[in-house]
């Protein structure tokens, strides 16, 4: 069994949708420190959103971590 659900060791962002009439759930780790979690199909698409703007990605191109 896998879990991809990140932590600290292994930050990312996870997003899972059970199924198409469940809410989707998402979790997020990033190696600055924060983390977050979401359930609900427009919580996660918002937590996905603020993660890319100020985590993850941005902190290996933006000159500032
Ligand atoms: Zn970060």
């Amino acid at each position: 069994m896998t879990d991809l659900t990140p932590t600290p060791d292994r930050p990312g962002l996870h997003v899972s949708k059970p199924a198409p009439d469940e809410p989707a759930t998402g979790s997020a780790v990033c190696h600055c420190g924060a983390s977050a979690t979401a359930t609900g199909d427009e919580q996660v698409r918002l937590l996905v959103a603020g993660w890319e703007a100020n985590h993850g990605p941005v902190h290996g191109s933006a000159a500032k971590g």
